[in-house]
């Protein structure tokens, strides 16, 4: 489809009533802003909506959910767009662009945030850092607090707190029938059980309270090893990870160094083995927490220090701009055998630029102090999970990103739980879907039907009603 294509669809009389009942911007093919607001993070997905509503309150978005509906359109909801399967974009459908309500209003005393349903972790860590807290979100700041946290959501602070999903107390949401309904554990229990996890199937999401806590510096940055040494360094941080102290979060990752200024000139291009490290334990007993991850192998480059917690998240945003293309493949993990060791020690050293890259996030410590049918999110027992990412910037090189993807992920998949994180998909089918919510996925078509019967919000990894 092309711009003019995606133009003619809808009547003019219709777009000049939803135009009248908006605060926000509305934005058509060849208007202009039209190009930047029908992109989204992943470059292969270049498509051409009808209709951009940038609402400017739950109102707006009310208008805007009703009119797809009514059209019979398409209808995408994105926040921070980051959503590499490309359901946060169509051809001649709608999209509802969250990024403009992104306030977040922090109330210390009770440490806890009211954040806009457009909000990145970016605009949390400005508004709660000034209070010394926070909340676990990504391990970027650019990616949206939405989309992630819908999802499950897990980075620097998961070990400790939990899934982003676990520390939602309240949600205001706009449903299928244009509803606005206030959702947590005491009201509309079964929507609130269904968004923790269960994605953006169930309505847009316009402002979330989430629990905060006392988080301001912490100890963290990258470790990097060199590849060869990877085997070794991944056992360690596996034995490492099973009676790592709560106040340790962090990741493993293979990547080609960057030539990114904080590291040295020399190491450019070299293949590593990184752990990155987020301590949020007393400044003074640090060292000694993450001492084994020092002594794991010959460091390469040791990047790890006190620093504020929003500058540990925000750290590699430059690395992963918007704009490039993604392949991502991935799976949970029960527990990392020495034969999977064995399999990332052979492909991980094979990551093919500084672009792609392999990342293995523990999903233990809080993560498992939640029962696996309290929220929708149902692989609370396993250790780990990892992604395998083939990016680079030019779309022509895409066919030997994905091989290297697809040869890796193959390879470790036997030694996997069976499902994957549900924002780590592609659009992969429903069978993989079902394989991610295991014995949730019945009670997450129920609520469906109840919420969302006629599919209108299928621009996702979707929950079929029928
Ligand atoms: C560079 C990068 C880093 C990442 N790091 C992490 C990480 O550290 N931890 C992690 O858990 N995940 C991570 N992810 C995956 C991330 O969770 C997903 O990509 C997620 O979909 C991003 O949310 P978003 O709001 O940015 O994306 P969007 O594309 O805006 O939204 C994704 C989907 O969420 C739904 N949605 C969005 N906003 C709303 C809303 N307001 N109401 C209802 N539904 C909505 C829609 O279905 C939409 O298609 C990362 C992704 C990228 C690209």
């Amino acid at each position: 489809m092309t711009a003019t294509m995606a133009r003619t669809k809808i009547s003019p009389a219709a777009i000049e009533l939803l135009q009248s009942k908006l605060r926000g911007e509305l934005v058509q093919p060849g208007e202009s802003g039209y190009e930047e607001a029908r992109k989204v993070y992943n470059a292969l997905h270049d498509r051409f909506p009808a209709v951009i509503v940038q609402p400017a309150d739950t109102a707006d978005v009310v208008a805007a959910v009703s009119f797809a509906r009514d059209q019979g359109l398409d209808l995408s909801i994105k926040s921070g767009a980051h959503n590499v399967a490309g359901f946060g974009t169509n051809d001649g459908g709608v999209i509802i662009d969250m990024s403009g309500m992104n306030s977040v209003s922090v109330d210390p005393a009770n440490r806890v945030a009211q954040i806009g349903g457009g909000a990145t972790w970016g605009d949390v860590d400005h508004a709660t850092h000034v209070f010394g807290l926070a909340t676990p979100g990504g391990i970027l700041s650019t990616t949206g607090v939405a989309g992630l946290t819908l999802g499950g959501g897990f980075g620097y602070l998961t070990r400790r707190y939990g899934l982003c999903c676990d520390n939602v107390i309240s949600a205001e949401v706009v449903t299928a029938n244009g509803q606005i309904v206030t959702t947590s554990e005491t009201e509309n229990a079964d929507l609130f059980w269904a968004l923790r996890g269960g994605g953006g199937n169930f309505g847009v999401v316009t402002r979330f309270e989430f629990k905060l806590h006392p988080v301001s510096m912490v100890y963290g940055g990258p470790i990097f090893f060199p590849a060869e040494a990877s085997a070794r360094v991944l056992r360690l941080f596996r034995d490492f990870i099973a009676t790592a102290p709560i106040e340790f979060s962090g990741f493993l990752g293979y990547h080609e160094a960057p030539p990114a200024p904080f590291v040295p000139e020399a190491l450019h291009g070299h293949k590593a083995c990184a752990i990155v490290v987020c301590y949020t334990g007393p400044m003074e007993d640090a060292e000694a927490a993450i001492r084994p991850i020092r002594e794991a192998g010959p460091v390469a480059l040791d990047l790890c220090g006190p620093i504020p917690y929003p500058a540990l998240n925000s750290m590699f945003d430059a690395l992963l701009p918007h704009g490039l293309n993604h392949y991502w493949k991935a799976d949970f993990v029960r527990e990392l055998s020495d034969e999977a060791i064995d399999i990332q020690a052979r492909f991980g050293p094979e990551v093919p630029n500084f672009l792609s890259l392999m990342h293995l996030y523990p999903l233990d410590g809080a993560v498992q102090q939640v029962d696996k049918n309290a929220t929708a999110f149902t692989y609370r027992d396993v250790e780990f999970t990892h992604i395998i990412a083939g990016i680079d910037m030019d779309a022509a090189n895409m066919s030997a990103r994905t091989a290297w993807v697809r040869d890796y992920w193959a390879a470790l998949h036997p030694h996997s739980a069976g499902g994957a994180y549900i924002n780590f998909l592609m659009d992969e089918g429903q069978d993989r879907i079902k394989t991610t919510y295991l014995e949730n996925y019945p009670r997450l078509v129920e609520t469906k039907r109840h919420w969302d019967p006629e599919n209108l919000f299928h621009m996702n990894q979707n929950i079929r009603p029928d």
